[in-house]
C-alpha cells in the first residue's frame, strides 16, 4: 500500500492513493458499483456496522470509490498542515466526505453546523443556490443570517459585533462570479475570537491555488463538478475539515440521514480526473492570466475582475493567500449588456454554457444564467451587473483562446 508522506506533491498523492489496495491488483481502482457489501458472518457484520471493525456494508454509508475521492481531496486541502506536522497520522489532521453535488456538500455543512436559534455570519456575494438557501430556507428553520456585504475586516467585525453568539462564518473566495477576494486568515481569526467556525467554499480557487484550512478555516467545501474532476462529465461535491471527528461523527450523521452521496461511478470518474488535476490547473491558471491581461488592454473592455491583475481590488489579498490566481475571471464591456451578449454569441472556440473548470473554455452571462434565480435587487447589491460576462478559461492553447476572443470582440 502506498505510504503517504507530506513531501509528496499533488500529482503523486492523487495518482496513488487508493489505487493499490484492491484484492485483484487491478492497475486502476475498480468501480465498486454495488449498493451493499456481503458479511462473512453475523459478528463481522455487527462489528462493521458498529464501526469497531474496518469494512463496508452499504454504499450510502461508505464505499471505496467515494472514500478515496474524499481522502485525496482532503489531503490536497490539508497538505500545508501535513507538512507542518509530518509526524502526525494524516487521518488525524484532515478528513473528507464525498457528496452528490456541490450543493449537497454546502447544505450538509449548513445543516450539520446550524440549528434553530443559531446565527450564521455569511458573505452576501456567494453562489446563487447557497444564497437562496441562506435567504429563503435558513430563516424558515429558525436560523438567523447576518449578511456581510462589506467584506473588509470592518465588515466582518461589525457583523460579529452585532451577532457575538454566531456559531458559523461562511465565505466563498474568489466569489462566483464577482471574483471578490475575502481575507480568509482575517475572517478565521475573527470567527475564532467569537468561538465560531469558518466554512469556505473553495470551488473557484481549488486547493491548487488556495488552501483555506492552512489559513485557519475549519471546513472547506467543493463542487467537484468543476476543476477537481475537470471534464464536465459529472456532478459532485466534497467537504474536508481539520476536525476529523466533525467529518466522522457530526457530518456523517447528516450524510446518513440526508443521503446525498455520489454514485461509485461518478466518484471513480472524479478520481480519474484528479490524476491530471495539477497539470490542468497549471494550464488553466497560465491561460487565465494571459486572457486577463489581453482583455484588460482591449479598447472594448471596461473592467476585468481577476485577482492576479495588479489593478484588481483583491490583488493584495490574493497575493498573500493564493499560490496562483486560478482559471476564472469576469469582465464588463464598454458597450454594456448588449455588447456582452454579442460577444457570447460570436465566440466559436469558447462554448456558451454555465459551469466551470472543464478542460474547454466556457462563457456565460451570470445575470440571466447562473444568478438568474436571484432577484435583481440582491444581484446588484452583490455586484453582479447586467453587463457582467463570466469566463471559465480552459486548457486549450493560449493563442487559440485569445484569437477567439479577438474575433468576437472586433
Ligand atoms: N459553489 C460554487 C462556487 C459554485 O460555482 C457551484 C456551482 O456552480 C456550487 C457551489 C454548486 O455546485 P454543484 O453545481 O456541483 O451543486
Amino acid at each position: 500500500m502506498y505510504q503517504f508522506s507530506a513531501n509528496h506533491s499533488f500529482s503523486t498523492l492523487v495518482t496513488h492513493i487508493g489505487e493499490d489496495a484492491n484484492p485483484h491488483n487491478t492497475h486502476v481502482e475498480p468501480i465498486y458499483q454495488t449498493s451493499t457489501f456481503n458479511f462473512s458472518d453475523v459478528a463481522a457484520g455487527a462489528g462493521i456496522v458498529a464501526r469497531t471493525e474496518p469494512g463496508y456494508y452499504y454504499t450510502r454509508l461508505g464505499n471505496p470509490n467515494l472514500e478515496h475521492l474524499a481522502r485525496k481531496i482532503a489531503l490536497l486541502e490539508g497538505i500545508d498542515l501535513l507538512r507542518l506536522h509530518p509526524e502526525t497520522d494524516p487521518d488525524n489532521l484532515v478528513a473528507g466526505q464525498a457528496f452528490a453535488s456541490g450543493m449537497a456538500a454546502v447544505t450538509a455543512v449548513l445543516f450539520s453546523r446550524l440549528k434553530s436559534g443559531d446565527t450564521i455570519v455569511a458573505q452576501e456575494a456567494v453562489y446563487s443556490a447557497t444564497f437562496t438557501f441562506l435567504k429563503e430556507i435558513a430563516p424558515s428553520l429558525g436560523i438567523q443570517v447576518a449578511w456581510v456585504r462589506d467584506i473588509s475586516q470592518a465588515g466582518w467585525e461589525a457583523a460579529f459585533k452585532a451577532h457575538p453568539k454566531a456559531t458559523l462564518a461562511y465565505a466563498e473566495t474568489p466569489a462566483n462570479p464577482t471574483m471578490a477576494m475575502v481575507d480568509l486568515a482575517m475572517v478565521a481569526e475573527i470567527a475564532q475570537r467569537h468561538g465560531a467556525w469558518l466554512a469556505v467554499d473553495n470551488t473557484f480557487a481549488t486547493p491548487y491555488c488556495q488552501r483555506p484550512l492552512s489559513l485557519g478555516a475549519d471546513i472547506v467545501i467543493h463542487s467537484t463538478t468543476k476543476f477537481l474532476s475537470g471534464h464536465g462529465a459529472l456532478t459532485g461535491g466534497v467537504v474536508a475539515s481539520s476536525h476529523p471527528d466533525y467529518i466522522r461523527k457530526n457530518l456523517y450523521l447528516f450524510v446518513k440521514v440526508l443521503g446525498g452521496i455520489p454514485s461509485p461511478f461518478d466518484s471513480w470518474l472524479a478520481n480519474l480526473g484528479l490524476k491530471t488535476f495539477e497539470l490542468r490547473m497549471q494550464r488553466h491558471c497560465e491561460n487565465a492570466m494571459e486572457v486577463a491581461r489581453y482583455l484588460s488592454s482591449h479598447p472594448a473592455v471596461a473592467t476585468v475582475y481577476y485577482p492576479g491583475l495588479e489593478s484588481d481590488p483583491g490583488y493584495e489579498i490574493a497575493r498573500r493567500q493564493m499560490h496562483t490566481f486560478g482559471g476564472m475571471l469576469s469582465f464588463e464591456l464598454k458597450g454594456g449588456m448588449q455588447a456582452g451578449i454579442r460577444l457570447m454569441e460570436r465566440v466559436r472556440l469558447a462554448t456558451l454554457a454555465v459551469s466551470l473548470g472543464n478542460v474547454d473554455t466556457l462563457i456565460e452571462h451570470p445575470a440571466s444564467m447562473t444568478h438568474g434565480p436571484v432577484s435583481k435587487e440582491d444581484r446588484l447589491s452583490q455586484g453582479i451587473t447586467d453587463g457582467l460576462v463570466r469566463l471559465a478559461v480552459g486548457i486549450e492553447n493560449t493563442p487559440d483562446i485569445l484569437a477567439d476572443l479577438a474575433q468576437a470582440l472586433d
